[in-house]
C-alpha cells in the first residue's frame, strides 16, 4: 500500500498533471479521435498480479486515456450543455475522496448531512428561489447525483403523495393504475426514464405538444387532464422544463402550476442547465411560478463551476418524499435518527450510500463568491448574444430557435445534409466541438457557451471556423 509519505509525493504528481491539464487543455483535440476498441487494445488482457510503480501509472494516463478522453473543459467545447469545472471545485471533490465518507445517515458523518442542508439553503437566497423550499420549513433540498434520479424522485414522491383512496397502501401495492403524468414532447429523455423506472409505463405518460418556440401549450395540458380525469384516471404528475435540452425553451410555469392546482398534481419543474443563471436577478423571470411548484432541480455540474455530478434537488414538502423512499432496516437505527432531530440523506433518494459531495459546492461558491459566479455567467450569456447577431447578419444562416440564455441553435440554410457535414467536418478538425438537434423536423447545430476558460476569443474564433468550413463545403 501506498505509504502517507509517497502518497504526498504522488499527490503532488497528481495536482501538477491537473494543473497542466487546465493550462493545456486547449491543445488537444476537443473531441477524441480514437476509433472504438482503441483505448481496450492498449490495455494488458489480465490485472497486474503484483502492484505497479505510481510513475508508470500516471505515464499511461497520458499514453491510453488522454487520447481517448473528449475534452470537456475545453475553452473550444460547445457540444450539448456545458459541465463546468473549476480548480475549488477539483480540490472538494479530492478532499471529498480523501475522507472517504459515506453519508447515507446523520450520524455516519454529520457534517456531510448539514453542510449539504446549509448550501443548499445558501443557494435558495443566490438563486432567490422560494422560502417553501428552505429546510426551516416544511420542504428542502438535498444533493442529488443528476437531473434525472431528481425527476424520478419527484414522481415517486407524486405518486406518494397521491391516494385519493386512502385504503391504497401504496408501499405495498405499488403505484394506482389510474395515476398519469404529463410533460412536454420537448421535455429531457428522463422523463420518459422515470415511467419506465416506476413501473407506470410510457402509456402513461402524456406528452404535450410544445407551441412555435417549444414551450409546453398549456392550454393542451389543461385539456388532457380533463379527458383524463373524466375518464376515471388522476392527473398525478407534470414535469415542466426551464431550459428544454434541444432549444432552452421555458415552459409557461404560472399557467401550468394553475392547472395543476386545480387537478391537484404535483408540480416538478426540471432547470437542469439554465437554473444557473438565476443567480443573476436579470434572469430570474425565467422562474416565474416557482413558488406553486412542489420540486425543482438545477445542476450545478452543468454551469455552477462544480465538476460532476451534483444536482441540487428541492421539495416544498418533504414528507411524501420520504413517505416514497424511506425503509429502515435494523441495522440501520440509530439514536440520532430515532431522536427525530436530524435529516438522514439516504431518505431523500434511491440509493442508501451518498458521497460528501456538498464540499466541492461549498469551495467553489465560498472560492468565488456569488459576485464572481454572477460575472461569469453574465459573460456567457453575453457572448452567446453576440453569437447570435453574428448569425442574424449572415445570409448563409439563420437561427432555429431564439436563443436562451447561453444556448444558440443555428443552421446553415443550405439544408440537413450540408449541415450534417458541416458538424462532422468541424468535429473531426477537433478545433471545436458542437452537437446537433432537430427542430421543425430540420437538422440544426447547437452552441452552448459557457466552458470555464471559454472566453469570447474563442466564440469569435469558432464562429470563424463554422463560417469557414461551410464556405469549403459549398
Ligand atoms: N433535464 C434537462 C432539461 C437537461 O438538459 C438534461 C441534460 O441534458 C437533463 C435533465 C439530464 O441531466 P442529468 O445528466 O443531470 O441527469
Amino acid at each position: 500500500m501506498m505509504t502517507p509519505e509517497d502518497f504526498r509525493r504522488h499527490g503532488r504528481e497528481v495536482i501538477d498533471w491537473i494543473a497542466d491539464y487546465m493550462e493545456q487543455v486547449d491543445t488537444y483535440p476537443v473531441l477524441s479521435q480514437v476509433e472504438p476498441g482503441a483505448v481496450r487494445a492498449m490495455l494488458p488482457g489480465s490485472p497486474p498480479e503484483t502492484g505497479e510503480a505510481f510513475e508508470d501509472i500516471l505515464a499511461d494516463v497520458n499514453r491510453v486515456i488522454l487520447p481517448g478522453v473528449t475534452h470537456w473543459q475545453s475553452p473550444n467545447f460547445f457540444g450539448y450543455f456545458p459541465a463546468n469545472s473549476s480548480p475549488p471545485s477539483v480540490l472538494g471533490e479530492l478532499l471529498a475522496a480523501g475522507l472517504g465518507v459515506q453519508g447515507m445517515l446523520w450520524t455516519t458523518s454529520p457534517a456531510c448531512t448539514e453542510l449539504e442542508q446549509h448550501v443548499l439553503d445558501w443557494l435558495i437566497e443566490m438563486l432567490d428561489l422560494p422560502d417553501r423550499f428552505r429546510s426551516d420549513g416544511t420542504g428542502g433540498g438535498v444533493i442529488q447525483d443528476t437531473a434525472s434520479s431528481a425527476s424520478l424522485c419527484a414522481l415517486l414522491a407524486a405518486c406518494y403523495r397521491d391516494r385519493e383512496d386512502l385504503s391504497h397502501d401504496t408501499r405495498r401495492k405499488g403505484i394506482n393504475a389510474w395515476q398519469v403524468a404529463y410533460t412536454s414532447d420537448q421535455a429531457h429523455s428522463s422523463i420518459e426514464k422515470a415511467m419506465m423506472i416506476t413501473g407506470m409505463g410510457t402509456d402513461r405518460l402524456r406528452v404535450i405538444e410544445s407551441d412555435g418556440q417549444w414551450r409546453m401549450r398549456a392550454d393542451l395540458l389543461a385539456q388532457q387532464m380533463q379527458t383524463d380525469a373524466r375518464h376515471g384516471l388522476k392527473p398525478t404528475f407534470v414535469c415542466a422544463t426551464v431550459g428544454t435540452t434541444s432549444s432552452g425553451a421555458i415552459d409557461p410555469v404560472p399557467e401550468i402550476a394553475q392547472i395543476c392546482r386545480e387537478h391537484g398534481a404535483w408540480l416538478h419543474v426540471d432547470a437542469a442547465m439554465a437554473g444557473t443563471a438565476a443567480l443573476c436577478p436579470e434572469f430570474r423571470e425565467m422562474h416565474e411560478g416557482l413558488e406553486w411548484a412542489d420540486s425543482y432541480a438545477f445542476n450545478p455540474h452543468k454551469w455552477m463551476f462544480v465538476n460532476f455530478d451534483c444536482d441540487c434537488f428541492y421539495v416544498a414538502d418533504r414528507k411524501p418524499l420520504l413517505q416514497a423512499l424511506s425503509v429502515l432496516p435494523d441495522y440501520l437505527r440509530n439514536r440520532a435518527s430515532q431522536s427525530g432531530d436530524v435529516v438522514d440523506f439516504r431518505d431523500w433518494q434511491i440509493p442508501l450510500g451518498r458521497r460528501f459531495r456538498a464540499l466541492k459546492l461549498w469551495f467553489v461558491i465560498r472560492s468565488l463568491g456569488a459576485s464572481d459566479l454572477r460575472d461569469r455567467v453574465r459573460q456567457h450569456v453575453d457572448w452567446a448574444s453576440q453569437l447570435e447577431s453574428w448569425i442574424r447578419e449572415d445570409d448563409d444562416f439563420e437561427l432555429a430557435a431564439p436563443r436562451s440564455l447561453n444556448l444558440v441553435c443555428f443552421r446553415h440554410v443550405g439544408g440537413d445534409e450540408l449541415n450534417q457535414r458541416l458538424l462532422d467536418t468541424l468535429n473531426d478538425s477537433g478545433d471545436l466541438f458542437l452537437t446537433h438537434t432537430r427542430l421543425d423536423d430540420r437538422m440544426t447545430l447547437r452552441m452552448s457557451v459557457a466552458q470555464t476558460t471559454t472566453e469570447l476569443v474563442h466564440v469569435e474564433r469558432a464562429w470563424a471556423a463554422i463560417r469557414g468550413t461551410a464556405a469549403e463545403l459549398m
